[in-house]
């Protein structure tokens, strides 16, 4: 596996509509995300498939999207 793989290993995240495409949140989720996970766009929340594998779990995303929106999956543990 190269260094560039796109693929992340440990961590993925899902986010569901329609608060994937709020501005806002994605806004918040930017800034409360300490390892750049999400990139606010106008059209809403990007994820940056390169970092999910920086993820530290302290789940301040989950805290900031509406309940229930946004969960982090922790593939080795599936
Ligand atoms: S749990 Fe923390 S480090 Fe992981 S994606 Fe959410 S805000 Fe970023």
């Amino acid at each position: 596996m190269s260094a560039e793989t796109m693929d992340s290993v440990f961590i993925d995240i899902e986010l569901d509509e329609p608060a994937a495409s709020d501005p806002e949140l994605a806004k918040k989720l930017e800034e409360v995300c300490t390892v750049g996970i999400f990139k606010a766009t106008e059209n809403g929340t990007e994820i940056v498939q390169g970092q999910l594998d920086e993820c530290v779990l302290c789940y301040l995303c989950e805290e900031a999207a509406p309940e229930g929106s946004l969960r982090i999956i922790k593939k080795y543990e599936a």
